[in-house]
Formats: structure tokens, sequence, C-alpha cells
């Protein structure tokens, strides 16, 4: 390495952790791999390089971070703070690069030392701290928070196993636990000093307080301790460095003493267990929370511990108790958080000693809830007892608070106990249940969801009797994602291509993307277009191979469905069709198909009995076509193990089609629909959730719509669904769902698929056969189109041209107009 360390002595006057140069980069790295790797190059293992490297950005992030946290404390501003029982922030090295707007150096540098960026990018481990679309939302705003110079901390929970690794044997899920943690975390700064207690458990004592007022003291049988775990947050070419607080539980230093010279030390080795698990490991969604104890422990404990910090800066800052609200906007992301409503109450009148009906106020000011779903089985409830054993001052606050809302409620609505009953927060109709969605609604000034249509079905249906008591309380606030790592980081080429069709600005002013429009026509921008589309299938196609060993041809129509697997979200519907095109291939060989790959990715959570049989008839419907010569040629079918951003990064602008056929009504937003759109994925779709508004957006011309819509569903439900009816009245359906049965994907087995075809037949609770047919239709609509290439690129471009809607910078702007009141703070960086 003629050109390495040595060569630094004739270095750049730029200071090494500061100058952002290859130059002092690439001295920095060497710093980093000596000084906090304990390595030399000569025996530094790639992961090393990519450890300097992470700190080496790291450094040029921290002066930011503190410039940033500074200008925070010595100013009158309002913080929005996110609550977030996930954040799935993905890889983090590519994208701080990105928004420091040092790619090109960094490359340089690390050639200079004989490494190849890319290479390193790939070993960083992804940080797997949330299931699916709702975590990585979370992620999303932190990113647009910080571009657009908005104040914000995101509070979250540091797991140590985040989201299980996906593998596929045999065709069946099986999960392996993700040690994300195992060679350390470049990007996070622990903060022993800030730390907070929370209680649990024991028993509430009365006692009057020297003032003659009655007081209650709530003695714990525990305490965990929280420690704050940060993740800086870089806006993209900004100063502003915001703030990810995840935190760790620890047990508390000592035993109990009353305990273990109760003799009962096992008692107390036992608390310490539990503090020390409680940050453990991210709980899979779609699964029943019913009985999941330390789930709601964890949901307590970094509700608690965020609201005990936010009293820490308003202390810090000098300002009284009464200015909480003025000094935060506190947004629960779904119910996880709403148990924030009971403890900032508790925090307020049994730590600070303020009246009832002022806390109540500032309560009400500080918070506001967005709901994520419709679906009554994922609406979070809690049993009493659970919930009593392990919060028992916080459900006396509860108590208090429906006691005076029903109070409320019976004088606004006398004789109708019906409408009151529907509208408390404890569910009495059997076992009794806390309702967490209406603790948040009636604690919270604001309350939104997710997408038009969405926002539109609370209203009417899980909210109705809320929105018609506060209608100026709710609120639509339409998802996005950024098109910082969801286009520029893992599509450089095409943002290249924008960057010199439509001017730089699009990518922190996505609406300019409206520029090319006026060249979907145009022959040679068309031709790029397909060019880069064809790199980005290549690359898809090269980790396929090497993944599964499955050969995909860049040339074939990529489509493709990655999302959690669920039934609502229907990835059976997309494989009962594949199964249809099989069969008329295979009985008429002729048949002049446009080839078609499939690509499907996403998690099962392991207790979902049915999404992971979905998984299972995927993979065997997959190794029926790709080892039959008569169709292979022109059907593909893969299942790419492991969803995740990281994976994300590759998949999303690959796509030719986006499968986005959720039963409507079902799926609130959907954030994938988005990613596609903006790099130029053709979308078939229902009208639910954000599809409504992105075929809006890009015109009906070019979206292929199909299925029963919301109200029709809900008609079908009403009236009587008969699914069995559509099977026999549809000889091509009746035939798929035949092969199923008979075992032709299964290696003749007839017993491994017959739950999910009963269920089908059954009951479908989710309207697959009722829409086959017209999905089966609109697929030949989307053949068709494919045929004509000249077309097809056309819509291409006219669905990146309308995306701009669906950035999340569009998002964080309304929230912060409708919802938080808060106004963008630029921070000056002073000589590093
Ligand atoms: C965007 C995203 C999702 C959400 O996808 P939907 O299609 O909206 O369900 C889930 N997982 C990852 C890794 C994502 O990036």
């Amino acid at each position: 390495m003629a050109d390495g360390p040595s060569a630094t002595t004739s270095s750049s006057a730029e200071p090494a952790r500061s100058g952002l140069d290859a130059d002092a980069l690439q001295r920095d790295v060497i710093d980093n791999l000596i000084c906090l790797q304990a390595r030399y190059p000569a025996i530094a293992t790639p992961h090393d390089w990519y450890m300097a490297l992470a700190y080496s950005v790291r450094d040029r992030m921290l002066a930011r971070w503190v410039a940033t946290v500074q200008t925070y404390a010595a100013r009158e501003v309002r913080v929005a703070c996110y609550l977030s029982a996930e954040f799935l922030i993905g890889p983090q090295l590519g994208n701080n690069i990105v928004n420091l707007g040092i790619e090109a150096n960094a490359r340089e540098a690390m050639q200079a030392l004989g490494q190849d960026l890319d290479t390193l990018l790939a070993l960083e481990e992804e940080p797997g701290l949330g299931n699916g679309g709702l975590g990585r939302l979370a992620a999303c705003y932190l990113d647009s928070l910080a571009t657009l110079e908005t104040p914000a901390i995101g509070y979250g929970i540091r797991y140590e196993f985040g989201i299980f690794d996906q593998e596929i044997r045999d065709g069946w899920q099986v999960e392996i636990t993700d040690k994300w943690l195992q060679k350390g975390n470049p990007w996070e700064i622990v903060r022993p000093d800030v730390t907070f207690y929370v209680p649990f458990g024991g028993r509430i004592q009365n006692e009057t307080d020297a003032d003659g007022r009655l007081r209650v003291r709530w003695i714990p049988a525990n305490q965990v301790k929280g420690v704050a775990c940060d993740i800086p947050m870089l806006g993209f070419r900004v100063n502003t460095c915001n703030t990810l607080r995840l935190w760790k539980s620890e047990a508390v230093e000592s035993f109990d003493l009353q305990d273990f010279n109760a003799g009962d030390y096992y008692q107390a080795v036992q608390e310490k267990v539990i503090s020390e698990t409680l940050s453990k490991v991210l709980y899979p969604n779609d699964e029943p929370e019913a009985g999941k104890r330390l789930r709601l422990a964890q949901q307590y404990f970094f509700v608690s511990c965020s609201l005990q910090d936010m009293l820490r800066l308003l202390d810090l800052k000098g300002e009284p108790t009464q200015r909480f609200a003025d000094m935060f906007a506190a947004q629960l992301n779904d119910t996880h958080p709403a148990i924030a409503v009971a403890e900032l109450m508790r925090l307020l009148i049994d730590e600070r000693q303020m009246p009832w009906d002022e806390a109540w106020d500032i309560t009400g000011r500080a918070l506001a809830y967005t709901n994520h779903t419709l679906l009554p089985e994922a609406l979070e409830t809690w049993g009493l007892p659970l919930f009593r054993s392990l919060l028992p001052r916080p459900l006396e606050i509860i108590y208090e608070i429906n006691r005076r809302f029903l109070d409320d409620l019976r004088q606004r609505y006398a004789n109708d106990e019906a409408r009151v009953a529907r509208m408390s927060l404890i569910d009495e109709r059997g076992d009794k249940l806390l309702r967490m969605a209406h603790l948040a609604t009636v604690g919270c000034h604001a309350v939104n969801g997710v997408a038009a249509l969405h926002s539109t079905l609370l209203r009417q249906t899980v909210l109705r009797d809320f929105a018609e008591l506060w209608p100026e309380r709710f609120h639509n606030v339409t998802n996005g994602v950024t098109p910082r790592r969801f286009m520029l980081l893992c599509n450089p080429e095409l943002a290249r291509l924008l960057d010199e069709t439509v001017g730089e600005g699009w990518i922190t002013d996505l609406k300019r993307l409206q520029g090319l429009v006026a060249h979907a026509n145009d022959d040679a921008f068309q031709e790029r277009w397909r060019r880069v589309k064809l790199l980005k299938k290549e690359a898809l196609a090269g980790r396929i191979r090497s993944v599964t060993g499955i050969v995909a041809d860049p040339g074939a129509l990529f489509d493709v469905q990655v999302k959690r697997i669920h039934e609502y979200k229907r990835q059976h519907l997309n494989a009962l069709f594949i199964i249809s095109l099989y069969q008329r291939l295979r009985s008429n060989p002729q048949l002049a198909v446009a080839p078609r790959c499939f690509v499907f990715g996403g998690k099962a959570a392991p207790g979902y009995a049915m999404a992971k049989l979905i998984i299972r008839l995927i993979n065997g419907v997959a190794e029926v076509v790709n080892n039959d010569p008569a169709v292979n040629d022109r059907l593909k079918v893969v299942f790419l193990p492991d969803f995740n951003v990281k994976n994300a990064h590759l998949v999303y602008p690959a796509a030719d089609l986006s499968e986005q056929i959720s039963t409507a009504g079902k799926e609130a937003s959907g954030t994938g629909n988005m990613k596609f759109m903006m790099n130029g994925a053709l979308t078939i779709g229902t009208l639910d959730g954000a599809n409504v508004e992105i075929r809006e957006e890009v015109g009906e011309d070019n979206f292929f719509l199909f299925g029963l819509t919301a109200d029709q569903v809900e008609r079908v439900r009403r009236e009587g669904y008969r699914p069995a009816d559509y099977a026999n009245s549809n000889p091509q359906l009746r035939d798929v769902l035949a092969l199923i049965t008979d075992g032709h994907f299964s290696r003749g087995d007839r017993d491994v698929f017959r739950p999910l075809v009963e269920n089908l037949l059954q009951s479908d609770p989710f309207l697959v056969l009722a829409d086959y047919a017209d999905y089966v239709a609109c697929q030949e609509r989307v053949s068709a189109a494919w045929q004509d290439s000249r077309r097809w690129t056309r819509m291409s471009i006219l669905n990146t041209a309308c995306s701009g809607k669906f950035s999340s910078d569009r998002a964080i702007g309304e929230y912060c107009d409708q919802i938080w009141k808060i106004r963008p703070v630029s921070i000056a960086l002073d000589r590093l």
C-alpha cells in the first residue's frame, strides 16, 4: 500500500475529525482503526475497516449533534417527541454519508486504504428494531424532521434482540435470533448519567401531607432502571442532527435488602432477572397480545423514561412544570405508548403535586395519537388483573379519568347508556378489558389516521362515537417515506437521471418530479429510463441467484410483493393467480404470455400459523414452476428470505409491478406502495389505504385497479359471504384450489395445505375468492400493457413524476402545521 497511511503525512489543512475531504477522512479512519479498534492496517479485517469508517463518519456528525442539542437547550423552542415502540432505522453508514454529502470523498479515502466502500457498506448489521411499516414510518419521520430542521427527539426501546432473521428450510420459515449488537454498534452513545427509575407492582398508600392535602404514594414491589442509548439522526445537507433516544433496562444496583434479609434471596434475584430482560426482545406483531406481561412492562418502561426525560429537560431549561405542553408535543405512534396519558398525569400529580385539572389540561395539550389499524383483533386491550398487578397506580388514574369522562358523557347523552358503555375506557362485556385506543383518544388533543380512506373509516367505525363527540379532534395525515433513503441511497442511478432532468432540488422538494411529465414520451429519455431500471433488475437478479440459486431474467416483468406476510395483505391471492397462469401455460404451451418473475419477501409472526403456511405455499409453487421446463422460460417464482430494510434497498428499485392487493378497508396506508412508486413501478392494487391517493396522483390510466371497494366488502359480509359459491362458479379457480389440495405443490402431500384451502372455502375472512376473478382480469391488462414497451415506460415515468405527495417531508410538514404547531430552527455551526 504505497499510498497507505504513510501518504497522509502530506495532508490537507482540514482537521481529521471534522474535515469533509477525502484526505481528512482517510487520516481519521486510520486514527479510529488504531485508537478505537486497536488494529493496524496490515491485520485489519473488513469489519474493522467498516467500524473505523463508521466512527469517522460519526465524528463528522457529533459537532452538528452537539450544536443542535445546545441550540434547543438555549432557545425557546417546542420539541416534537415521537414516542414509538419501534424504529426500523435500517443501516446507518450509507445514509449518513449521503446526508453529509461525502460519498465521493468516502469512496476515495477508502480506496486509498485499499478498501471498497460498497463492500464495507454491506457489512453493516441491520438494527431490526421494528416489525415493518409502523417502525419504518417512525424512522422516515426522524429523517424528515432533521432534514426540515425541526426540533425533535425519537423515544423508543433499545431491544437487544430485534426482529428475528428469517431463513427458509424445506419451504418453511425458520426464525433465527437477531444478534445485531454482537459486533458492537458504532452509532450508539450510551448515557449512563441519563437514567430513570420505573416502578412496577406493589401497593398504593394514601397519606396526608404537611398542608393537609391527600397524597398518594405508590410503593412499588420493584423498580427498573432505564439507561439512555442515543443514536444521532442527521438531516440531509443541514446541520440539524436530532436524537433517537432508546431506553435499555437494567436492574437497580443492589438487591432489595428487605427481601434479602427476610431470606427471600430468590425473589430478589428473580426481580433482577425481570429487570434485565425487559428490553431484551422485540415482540413480533400479529400475535395475540393477551397475557404478554413483559410487553406491557416494556410499554410502560419506555413511556415513563421518556416522560421523565422530558421533565428533566424542562427543568434544565429552567422552565416551570406548567410549561410542559408549550415545550413539548408528544406523538403516540399507535397505542403502544398510550399509557403516556396515565403516566404523564401520575408524574404531574404524584411527583410534582399538581392539581388534577391543571395536569389534565397539560396532558391533553401535550399529547397526540396516531391510529394505525382498524382490524378489531389488532386493537390493543389489556386484562384488568394483569394491568393492576403491574401498574396499580396508573390503573387508579385511568379509573379516575374514566369516571370523569363517563360523568360528562351521561350529562351529554342522558338515557343513552349503550353509548356510554361503548365509549368507556373499560370494556365490561366479558372479562374486563382496558381499551388503549379509547384511553389515547380521550387523553390527546388530536387523533389522526394515516391515509384519507383510513381516517374516514376511523371516524365511521372504531372511533365513531368519539368523532361525533369531538369532531375537531380528528385529522388525517397521509403517511410518507423518505426519498433520501428510498431513492437517492438505494437508486443513485435514477437519482442522477432525475438531477439531470429536473434539477437537484427534487430530493427535498419532491413535487418537482412533476418536471418529468414533459419527458414521458421522449424516446431518448425513455431509453435512459429503461436502462436504469434494467441495471437495478440485474442487481436484484444477482442477489436472487446468490441467495436462492434461481436464475431470473432481467428482461422479464418483475412482479413484486414484499411486506409482512398476513392474510389481509393477501399474498395467497397473488399465489392463486400464479398457479392459474401456470395451469394455462401447461395446457397451452404456445400461449403468448409476457415472461414474468414473481418476487415475494416478508416475515410471518412466529405464532401466526396461516401466514407461515402462505410462505410454504409460495415456496411450493416456486419449486414446481421453476423446475418445469414447459414454463420456466416464461415464469419464475422467488421467495427472497429475510426481507428487511437492507434487502429493501435492492428490491424496490428493481420492481416493474408493485402488488398492493389487500382487502379494501384493511390496510391503513401502506408505505411500501410509495417506495415502489417513487422508483417507477406501476401498481396493481385495490382501493385501500394510500393506494387511493396514489391512483389520484398518477391518474386512473396509470394504475391497475381491481377488486371490491371497502363499502362493497362490508356489504358482501353483511349479506352473508359464501366463498365456496365463487369457487363453484369459476372453473379456473376451482382447478387452482384442486391442484393445491391434490398436493401438487407439496410433493404429493395432501394434508399440508388443507387448512389454507379449507379456510378459503369455508370462511375466507379477507375475501380472496370474491376478488379472484377481477384480480386475474386485471393481471391480463398488466400483461397487455407490458407488451407495449413505450406505453409501459411512459406509465413508469409518470408514476415517479407524480410521487411527490408521498415524501415524508410533506407528512412531517402537516404534523408540524396541524398538530404540533412547531416551526423549524436552523442550526449554526461555529468553527469546529
Ligand atoms: C416499507 C417497509 C415495510 C412496509 O411495507 P408495506 O408494503 O407498506 O406493508 C415493511 N418492511 C420494510 C423493511 C419496509 O422497508
